[in-house]
């Protein structure tokens, strides 16, 4: 029998009711693509290459696999499907362009480790650490394959500790992850100031291997490769419906796909399809990037040798550098994130005071730069869960529902890496990735509305930080 799931139905939105079998008459389509999804606008598609244009579905259509969503998971997913099982017939679906979500305005770091985990015992650390430092390096690889045009230096990003006593703990956990053979490196003095000359920054942990990504060049870099595999990609074609059942139906304002295998790839955007709204939230982060400046101009005004860093507060501010002299930053307090009602996926306002904010943490972090001129400024969607730790995971009543999510902004890497997990799922080999924190992860414990919102507003306000669940040791 064939369950309908509708977008944005909140009694659909309960596993409960999914899992019942209920079904309705009719999809009451209420997601709306002019609404729910924005133009990006980052620095990030200000300096790609043109992108390479893909058709809006037409009709109806049959494959083994959909994908809905041409981000990092999506389009990673749809690489190593496409070459693992070059037969299979697989569709792309993307509401807007390829790389118009997160992937295609993120802060840029290509970090190690996963969010939300604290891994504490060295097989644990070398295990989280070795999986992302394999993503990292599976980008790399991608990258020099296809002789793609992308902008990654791996120059080392940073975490950047503003507070002596938090310095002073992370550079006896980056001794201790040394001692287990995780290359971090504690720097302070002379060596910090030749990272960062950062106002504020009292010691800082390089993790050599990371870097910044310009994300849609590997985006539209790699879509015309994976179109070779014979993958079809199709842009402007919004999934408004789905059909769940062995056989998925997934509608599209001109289109359907009907296919035995879905993946929703929609991180932040899920819960408009009507899954993991009780998992994760969608966060807006607000961004500026600057003009471009030569390296010697920004070294006079305290950047250093790094590709970024984040620093140590809970509503953290990023920042990182882009090759030719961009400084890009984010964060940074409450008024440079914004929950909107209702879960909306595109911020609904203008947010020219969350802007004026964020270059309020420029200005701090870097204050003879208050005078350069803003160039870009830009919002996106991050998907968060409670314990900021992601998911990465096939569900469903007929098994067939796969899933990469929830990377609560750490997601250059490990989206990229979801496709392989995600791909391993697919081909039933679970073995690699059953140790993980992310596994089949269970994601729960976000209320609904009108709860959900008017919790945000509160706890942020009182406490300065952002709502979450301490794991214990993963
Ligand atoms: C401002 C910002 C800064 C960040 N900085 C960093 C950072 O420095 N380092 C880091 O590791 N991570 C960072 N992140 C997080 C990281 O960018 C994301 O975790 C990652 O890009 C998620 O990739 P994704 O493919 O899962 O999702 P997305 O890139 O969001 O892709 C989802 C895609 O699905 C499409 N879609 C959604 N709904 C539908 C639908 N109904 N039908 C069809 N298509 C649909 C969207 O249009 C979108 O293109 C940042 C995120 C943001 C927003």
């Amino acid at each position: 029998m064939q369950k309908l799931v509708v977008s944005r139905l909140a009694a659909l939105d309960q596993p409960s009711a999914r899992e019942s079998g209920m079904v309705l008459a009719m999809p009451r389509v209420v997601l709306d693509p002019a609404r729910d999804f924005d133009d990006n606008v980052s620095m990030w598609a200000a300096t790609a290459a043109p992108a390479p244009e893909f058709p809006t579905l037409q009709g109806d259509v049959t494959a083994d696999v959909v994908i809905i969503g041409a981000g990092f998971t999506g389009m990673s997913t749809a690489y190593h499907l496409a070459r693992r099982f070059p037969d299979k017939h697989i569709v792309v679906l993307e509401a807007k362009r390829v790389g118009n979500g997160a992937s295609g305005r993120s802060g840029g770091m290509a970090l190690n480790w996963i969010n939300g985990v604290q891994a504490t015992t060295p097989e644990r650390a070398k295990r989280v650490y070795g999986a992302t430092r394999a993503g990292l390096d599976w980008i790399a690889k991608v990258i020099d394959e296809h002789r793609l045009n992308v902008r990654f230096h791996r120059i080392g990003c940073f975490d950047a500790y503003t507070d002596n006593k938090r310095a002073e703990e992370a550079h006896a956990s980056a001794e201790r992850l040394a001692s287990w053979g995780i290359p971090v490196e504690y720097l302070s003095g002379a060596q910090l100031q030749k990272v960062t000359n950062a106002q504020g920054v009292v010691g800082g942990v390089l993790d050599p291997g990371t870097g910044q990504l310009h994300g849609l060049d590997l985006l539209r870099g790699l879509a015309p490769v994976i179109a070779g595999y014979g993958v079809r990609i199709h842009e402007q074609s919004p999934v408004i419906a789905i059909e769940e059942g062995q056989t998925h139906v997934v509608r599209t304002p001109h289109g359907s796909v009907r296919s035995p295998a879905m993946v929703l790839a929609t991180n932040g955007y899920t819960g408009k399809l009507g899954y993991f709204s009780t998992g994760i939230f969608p966060l807006h982060s607000h961004v500026i990037a600057t003009e471009p400046l030569p390296k010697e101009r920004w070294q006079e005004l305290g950047w250093g040798d790094n590709a970024g860093f984040c620093d140590d507060m809970d509503r953290i501010a990023y920042t990182s550098m882009s090759a030719d002299g961009r400084l890009l930053i984010g964060g940074g307090g409450n008024g440079a994130y914004s929950y909107a009602y209702g879960g909306c996926t595109a911020f609904p306002t203008d947010a020219a005071l969350q802007y004026e904010f964020v270059h309020g943490v420029l200005k701090k972090y870097f204050p003879k730069a208050k005078d350069v001129r803003i160039a870009q400024r830009w919002t996106g969607t991050l998907g968060i869960t409670m314990t900021r730790v992601c998911s990465i995971g096939v569900t469903g009543e007929y098994k067939n529902i796969y899933h990469g999510l929830g990377y609560s902004g750490h997601g250059v890497v490990l989206a990229n890496l979801a496709g392989q997990v995600i791909c391993d799922l697919y081909s039933d080999n679970h073995e690699p990735w059953r140790d993980l924190p992310f596994y089949q992860r269970k994601l729960d414990g976000i209320p609904p509305e009108p709860l959900r919102w008017v919790g945000y507003q509160v706890y942020t306000k009182l406490t300065g930080r952002s709502p979450r669940k301490k794991l214990a040791d993963d």
